[in-house]
């Protein structure tokens, strides 16, 4: 039984899926994912809590890319409801659009002071333009100088120490520069072309995904327990594997950590369900300011579910993560020592033959869905141009 599948797919997230889905359909290759999880989906997975309102269990997902390929490919497998996410930050008990933009600086400085700012960044940036608070902070015009270090200290400041453990200055820039200032009035959190929920969720949307005849599923299965390598080799269920492998879990787990961990963030998410039929006026609000959490999500504003009398809300509590069983390695942290060390993991699998890296963790980078999504196209598209080649 065990060597009557051509390709093994570790992990059931955007990543596993997509490229599972593309081997078993143009190529007719019987894939085995192994998941640990007991469900399809990775992080993507939602389900109906006890109260009937539709949660994201780990941690709100809003689709987002400018990407036709991945948006075409992605719209196979569901419909949509049209969404475009907003974020307010509690500055203080303010509520101010983030990414900081005109109507944030409107809402926090006079009149005048508001238009002479606005007039500043316009001449400088041109209108509907964006950038980063660390391009911002270097500007050494007096007016632009207190602007950014209004932003810094009630935006960036205290959510990024919550978030990463360390002060914006200390990570690496690529990721506060995910959240500009934006030179507009557009309220939006992304400003993709495409953007939106899957309609009945992401759990729907992956059993589309999943559901070909050569795609089989082994849950509550850590890949651990079947794949190893010994001298180059693959093995599955202790006999030589020749097919396809690709891996989606986090690589230094792979070889037992063995030149040490790579180290994530993690989260703890607290649920709780309101007798009331909203609780904020938007679909996140970051609490930039105060509050050991992050930020608070309503999943009611994106799914658009209509459930009267109640709604659930998610807290997200960051920490460092430690590898224990019941913790999840979210975000991977980004610097020069920690690349090194990833690249230590990544020179092992060079040796194997026909075993790929695929996703947020195997890569040890911060994509988001539709980068993973493109990601794992390509890389089919690479696995069936070489078989082809070969034929
Ligand atoms: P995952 O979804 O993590 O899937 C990997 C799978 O592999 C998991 O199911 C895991 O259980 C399994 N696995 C790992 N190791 C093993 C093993 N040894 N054996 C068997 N199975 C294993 N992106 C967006 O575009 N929009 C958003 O709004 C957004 N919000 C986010 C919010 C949070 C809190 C976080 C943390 C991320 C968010 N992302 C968002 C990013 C998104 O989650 C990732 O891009 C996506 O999960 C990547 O998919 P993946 O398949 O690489 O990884
Ligand atoms: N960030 C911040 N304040 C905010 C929003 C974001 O300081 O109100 C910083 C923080 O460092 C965060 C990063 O910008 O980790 C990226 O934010 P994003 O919302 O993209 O994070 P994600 O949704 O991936 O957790």
């Amino acid at each position: 039984m065990s060597n009557t599948y051509d390709c093994l797919v570790i992990g059931c997230g955007f990543a596993g899926s997509v490229v599972s889905r593309e081997l078993a359909e143009r190529l007719g290759k019987k894939v085995l994912i192994i998941e640990k999880r007991n469900h399809v989906g990775g992080n993507m997975y939602d389900l109906f809590n006890k109260d009937g309102i539709l949660v994201h269990k780990y941690g709100p997902h809003i689709f987002h890319t400018n990407s036709k390929r991945v948006f075409d490919y992605i719209s196979r497998f569901t419909q949509w409801r049209n969404y475009s996410h907003e974020v307010l930050a509690d500055i203080h008990g303010k509520l101010v659009p983030i990414p900081f933009n005109l109507n944030s600086l409107n809402m926090t400085f006079s009149f005048e002071k508001a238009e002479r700012l606005k007039k500043k960044l316009v001449s400088i940036y041109g209108m509907n333009t964006r950038l980063t608070i660390a391009q911002l902070r270097g500007e050494i015009d007096p007016d632009l100088r207190e602007l950014a270090d209004f932003v810094y200290n009630n935006v960036f400041l205290y959510y990024t120490q919550k978030q990463w453990g360390v002060t914006p200055e200390n990570i690496d820039p690529s990721v506060t520069a995910r959240v500009p200032i934006l030179i507009s009035q557009d309220n939006r959190y992304f400003q993709d072309k495409y953007q939106g929920m899957p309609s009945d969720g992401y759990t729907v949307l992956f059993e589309k995904l999943l559901d070909n005849p050569n795609i089989n599923l082994r849950f509550n299965t850590d890949a651990s327990k079947l794949v190893s390598i010994k001298e180059n080799q693959v093995f599955f269920e202790d006999k030589p594997f020749k097919g396809t492998i690709i891996y989606t879990g986090a690589l230094d787990e792979f070889f037992d950590c063995k030149f040490g961990r790579l180290p994530y963030r993690t989260l703890d998410f607290l649920f709780e369900t309101h007798d009331i039929a909203r609780y904020q006026p938007k679909g996140t609000v970051n609490y930039t300011v105060d509050q050991p959490f992050t930020r608070i999500t309503e999943f009611k504003h994106l799914t658009g579910q209509n459930v009267s009398g109640k709604t659930t809300i998610m807290k997200e509590y960051p920490k460092a993560y430690t590898g224990a069983e019941n913790e999840i390695p979210y975000y991977a942290i980004l610097n020069e020592e920690n690349f090194q060390l990833y690249k230590k993991y990544e020179q092992l699998t060079k040796e194997l033959s026909d075993f790929h890296l695929l996703g947020r963790l195997a890569e040890y980078k911060y994509y988001n869905m539709d980068s993973i999504i493109e990601r794992a196209l390509i890389l089919a598209d690479e696995i069936i141009c070489d078989e082809k080649g070969n034929d």
